[in-house]
């Protein structure tokens, strides 16, 4: 079972991706998926289109969501997979999250404004389908649209991110709680995309070991965002840690993602696939 093609993050309508769930499992089983997870951030009510559009398409499902989490001054996400999505602790937690949302995003146009792009609210708005989940991503869209930027990579080099106009430092969840919630709904804590973060070795040992503390039990060593490098340094650090390998693409959009879904390298040789730890969790 571990070579298998499973894609365990990725994100619909219902967060910060352009299709809905219904397309992204089209795109998927397309794609030669044989597991899938839509793991939208900080919220699970794609959750049941989900599972149903991956069973009309033949494929495996497992329950999926990305939380944001603040740790050490950064943020950091972490993906939750095959929780039960109507536990009422983990449902409640990601409420307390998304309600910071429309203040935050408020704030953010504010600060555009003054760097001379106003609408932004509204404009980021038009992007939104789930008026609970406000991202940067929609406001990237806009700065786009609006011709402020060329690309959403632009947007997150010149603006949204710190130090540059847009930016709001915000208070997510305690990685405790984050972990504790998908734990207790019976789901397994993954780490999601740890190259990306800008932790130093020391401020990196700690969330690994504060997570593993927590009750958290894998980590993503393939994902779109890391280079081959990549993969060899975070296998060993699953290995160090005694923490399983996750597998997702972090699709978002056939327009702005890079790594479409299903089409990663394998898990390198040697590690246990968190599927390997879920099966009687997948539908
Ligand atoms: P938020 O949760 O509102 O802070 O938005 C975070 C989202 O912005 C991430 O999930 C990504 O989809 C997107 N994002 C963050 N950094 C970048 C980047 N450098 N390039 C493209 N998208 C990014
Ligand atoms: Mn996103
Ligand atoms: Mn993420
Ligand atoms: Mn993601």
């Amino acid at each position: 079972m571990s070579i298998l093609n499973a894609d365990l993050h990725s994100h619909s309508v219902v967060s910060d991706g352009t299709l809905t769930p219904e397309d992204l499992a089209a795109r998927a089983a397309a794609n030669g998926v044989e597991l899938w997870s839509l793991t939208d951030h900080d919220e699970v009510a794609g959750q049941q289109r989900a599972a149903a559009s991956a069973r009309e398409a033949g494929m495996a499902y497992i329950t999926g969501t990305e939380i944001s989490v603040s740790f050490a001054g950064q943020t950091v996400h972490i993906v939750g997979l095959g929780f039960d999505p109507d536990d009422e602790a983990l449902r409640e937690g990601l409420q307390s999250i998304r309600d910071g949302r429309g203040p935050r995003a408020r704030e953010i146009a504010a600060q555009l404004e003054k760097a001379g792009i106003p609408g932004a609210y509204e404009g980021a708005l038009r992007y939104v389908r789930n008026p609970e989940l406000v991202s940067r991503t929609h406001f990237a869209r806009f700065l786009v649209e609006c011709g402020a930027c060329q690309d959403t990579g632009e947007v997150f080099r010149r603006f949204l991110v710190e130090g540059k106009p847009g930016f709001v430092p915000h208070r997510w969840a305690a990685l405790r709680d984050a972990v504790g919630w998908i734990t207790g709904a019976g789901g397994m804590a993954v780490i999601a995309h740890p190259a990306r973060y800008r932790f130093t070795p020391n401020e990196e040992y700690a969330l690994f070991s504060e997570f593993k503390a927590h009750g958290g039990s894998g980590v993503e060593v393939v994902t779109g965002s890391h280079t081959a490098a990549e993969y060899v340094q975070y296998a060993g650090m699953a290995r160090e840690f005694g923490l399983a390998a996750s597998r997702g693409s972090d699709f978002h959009s056939p327009q702005e993602s890079h790594t479409d879904l299903g089409t990663l390298p394998w898990l390198p040789g040697g590690l246990t696939p968190v599927w390997e730890l879920l099966e009687e969790r997948i539908r």
